[in-house]
């Protein structure tokens, strides 16, 4: 009998980071100490960090070679143009401007076609997108399918828009609609992917009310790999040729480099139109500094460009999404309860399930991320009550549907043993979970709350 290899990492590890494990002792002071908010803690304190997979990512040495070969040109440098034909090939947008990270090319989309009053529908608004669209006296509205709101339906594409929903929305409130998003893989919905035939309803709807549709195209080559492994017709497709269909339909995208791109910095917007491009590059030079290099260096604009041709790559996919999916196994092997199906980038604790005793303005996900940091030094993210902020008309918490503790895996970076330690530290929580407090505010910042809130444990 010939047994068939495991697949392991297509990589060989050549530079490391040492971490420490530091005790339990340790760990509750030191959580105590920031307020029980996971972003106030020092990298160097957590020992499995999956606060994000945002500029986490470990690069390859084509990458470090490329960043040598950093023209740092204030205008036209050759890496501005290798960024440029790697987006044309990747994504086929002719436009392209550099921004610091994603939320600047949001700032310069959106400052370009919103007005106060605007509506800007998506299936889900990542936390960024939306603050920026509230930030231009907009309204975002997300209308993606039902499925995304139930965390055991095993729908293959949660992140699909509702197309019908879309559509009456836009009949409804066409004078006040300038663009129509997506935001792929969707983030805030658990990393969940859109399917193409999604993709394309959205476009063709959106050409209906002649509105120009934009992607969020953080996770797009994640998305690509769900698509070629779960829709009809891809199977046989290679995912460079999937990307390039994904975005035949859009007339632009905002991009986080941090996500896809395999860099620890960067961003940009990509378009088709010329107008819309010197209107946001204009923008751009009050924002992020002159068109061609938007905020950033030459070597990370060159790192972007060859991170945009690395990420397709589907022994590299096959990993990435593979070792997500070994993580989620792990955990419902112990009966931990997560997001189903397990999404691209993270796996997503359902905090509901999990702490069933905690109501939602006693943030169980936030609660859960201390108990879990202090069990086992992994640093995860809430993606719950906290994150969502107050709703601007009624000044209540605007409660999500889902309360999720967000475990962000970074790209080429932990190993599978690396899994197995945060799986049994989940474990140990669950096992404990009865006695777990809730969380109240003593400090809310008014926007982005997250970042800075500080809480005290309600049983104190
Ligand atoms: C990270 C992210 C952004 C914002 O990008 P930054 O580089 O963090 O500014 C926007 N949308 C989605 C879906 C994201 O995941």
């Amino acid at each position: 009998m010939t047994r068939t290899l495991p697949q392991a990492e297509p990589f060989r590890i050549k530079v490391v980071e040492p971490v420490t494990m530091t005790t339990r002792e340790e760990r509750a002071r030191k959580i105590e100490a920031t307020g029980y908010n996971l972003f106030g803690l020092k990298s160097t304190d957590v020992y499995i960090d999956l606060l994000t997979d945002s500029g986490t990512s470990a690069m390859s040495d084509n990458q470090w070679a490329g960043i040598m070969l950093g023209d740092e040109a204030y205008a036209g440098s050759k890496n501005y143009y290798n960024l440029l034909s790697s987006v044309e090939d990747v994504f086929g947008f002719p436009y392209v401007v550099p921004t610091h990270q994603g939320r600047a090319a949001e700032n310069l989309l959106l400052y370009t076609l919103l007005r106060a009053g605007n509506f800007v529908p998506n299936n889900m608004h990542f936390d960024t997108t939306k603050a920026h669209v509230l930030h231009k006296g907009g309204v975002p509205v997300d209308l993606v399918r039902q499925e995304a709101f139930d965390p055991t339906s095993p729908y293959p594409f949660k992140g699909d828009m509702d197309l019908d929903r879309l559509e009456s929305f836009l009949a409804e409130h066409n004078a006040k609609v300038p663009l129509v998003m997506l935001t792929i893989t969707c983030n805030s919905g658990g990393g969940q992917p859109v399917s193409m035939s999604n993709i394309r309803g959205v476009s063709a709807i959106a050409k209906k009310f002649n509105k120009p549709f934009f992607i969020d195209a953080c996770r797009f080559a994640e998305n690509a790999y769900f698509i070629k492994q779960r829709e009809a017709g891809y199977s046989e497709k290679t995912v460079a040729d999937i990307v390039r269909e994904m975005f035949s339909y859009a007339d632009g995208c905002t991009m986080s480099a941090k996500k896809d791109a395999l860099v620890n910095i960067g961003g940009f917007l990509a378009l088709n139109d010329a107008a819309l491009y010197q209107q946001t590059s204009g923008l751009a030079v009050l924002f992020e500094g002159f068109p061609t290099y938007g905020g950033l260096a030459g070597r990370d604009m060159e790192a972007i460009a060859r991170g945009l041709r690395e990420v397709i790559d589907e022994d590299y996919l096959a990993y990435r999404v593979g070792q997500v999916k070994y993580l989620g196994d792990l955990l419902l092997k112990y009966g931990v309860p997560i997001i189903e199906p397990v999404g691209g980038h993270a796996v997503y604790l359902d905090a509901r399930r999990f702490l069933p005793h905690l109501p939602q303005d006693q943030f169980p996900a936030q609660a859960l991320g201390v108990e879990l940091y202090i069990e086992g030094g992994v640093r995860g993210v809430e993606i719950g009550t906290c994150l969502a902020g107050r709703n601007p008309a009624t000044n209540d918490h605007d409660y999500p549907k889902l309360e999720m503790l967000r475990l962000t895996i970074p790209r080429r970076v932990y190993t599978d043993r690396h899994m197995d330690v945060i799986a049994v530290a989940c474990a140990n929580v669950w096992d404990r979970r009865s006695g777990i407090a809730g969380l109240e505010f003593t400090y809310e910042a008014p926007i982005l709350r997250h970042f800075t809130a500080k809480f005290k444990r309600i049983d104190e």
